[in-house]
């Protein structure tokens, strides 16, 4: 196994089941980030590191986390986070920095990375962030645990607000994972300021392609939606309307439930649309969720970590 053959997926998954050997048989919701970080320097992902160091609070501006190597002691790395966070946010920051040492630390010695980067569910990021920002979604909410909480149940935004409590991340990253997981046409669509932040598809939206129709850029949200609506700051139930109002390539017929969230300062909308299903384009396999296992698996067991 090599670092440049891992995808994020992969290699969450991997650490989880490594935890949950680990732990035994009872394992918390919430994922044990101070665990991860002391176990990694005793696993594949952690060659040639003695210790990452406890997060620390970032003293510099601009900074939502950073990975960084120790230039005294090679083998030593440290994690930090911006101190004004919020807890989940900040969880999420701490996993995406673990994802920048298992998959990136060999290409760099410092990874710095601004908000932007940390909190987008943008497919126009940078390919690193990208993957850090997977490792953490699939870290943070294993795909087996939440694949169980939200199969089957009805959609909408007071349950998608619950899960994410129950993980501790943010709405936004529960819903951008939604999103990732989902078997259904979704899309969610982030504004800022009254501006389109970015726009992510499930994979079966993509399939059947399925996107916002662009207008204008900087785009501003599409007349006849909730999310152009001022007079209408949340709504958690759902709207029904047709679905060619977002996507004017759906064909008439097709419905959407439009759902919308804004945040106390009015600033961030969400925008989460839920389409009818379509046909899938037959060619795009590009959904499925990776799960794999290697040798290592069978060294681990219950209560102890390898010795290498
Ligand atoms: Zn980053």
């Amino acid at each position: 196994m090599t670092v440049e053959a891992l995808t994020p997926s992969k290699a969450a998954s991997h650490i989880i089941k490594w935890m949950r050997a680990y732990l035994g048989g009872d394992v918390p919701l919430v994922t044990d980030l101070d665990l991860v970080r002391k176990m990694l320097p005793s696993t594949p992902y952690g060659k040639g590191v003695k210790e990452i160091k406890a997060p620390m609070p970032a003293t510099w501006s601009g900074c939502e986390g950073a990975l960084v190597r120790n230039p005294v002691d090679v083998s030593e790395w440290g994690i930090f986070y911006n101190p004004d966070a919020r807890l989940e946010r900040r969880r999420f920051t701490v996993a995406h920095e673990l994802g920048h040492f298992v998959l990136h630390r060999d290409s760099n010695d410092a990874f710095n990375c601004n908000k932007a980067a940390v909190y987008s569910g943008s497919d126009t990021l940078a390919v690193i962030e990208r993957e850090a920002n997977v490792f953490a979604s699939n870290l943070l909410m294993p795909g087996d645990v939440f694949g169980k909480a939200i199969n089957g149940s009805r959609i909408d935004l007071r349950f998608l607000s619950d899960l994410a409590n129950k993980f501790e991340v943010s709405f936004e990253a529960l819903c951008i994972r939604f999103i990732q997981f989902t078997d259904q046409r979704a899309i969610l669509v982030c504004w800022d300021n009254g501006f389109l932040n970015y726009e992510c598809r499930s994979s079966k939206a993509r399939m059947t392609r399925a996107r916002i129709h662009r207008r204008d850029d900087p785009q501003e949200p599409l007349p006849g939606t909730l999310a152009a609506d001022d007079d209408v700051a949340q709504e958690w139930e759902g709207a029904e309307m047709s679905a060619a109002i977002w996507c004017p390539e759906e064909a008439p017929h097709m419905q959407l439930r439009e759902f919308k969230h804004s945040y106390s300062e009015r600033e961030r909308v969400l925008s989460l649309l839920i389409l009818e299903s379509a046909e899938p384009r037959p060619w795009d396999t590009s959904w499925h969720d990776e799960e794999t296992e290697d040798s290592y698996d069978r060294f681990i067991s219950k209560g102890q970590l390898p010795v290498r």
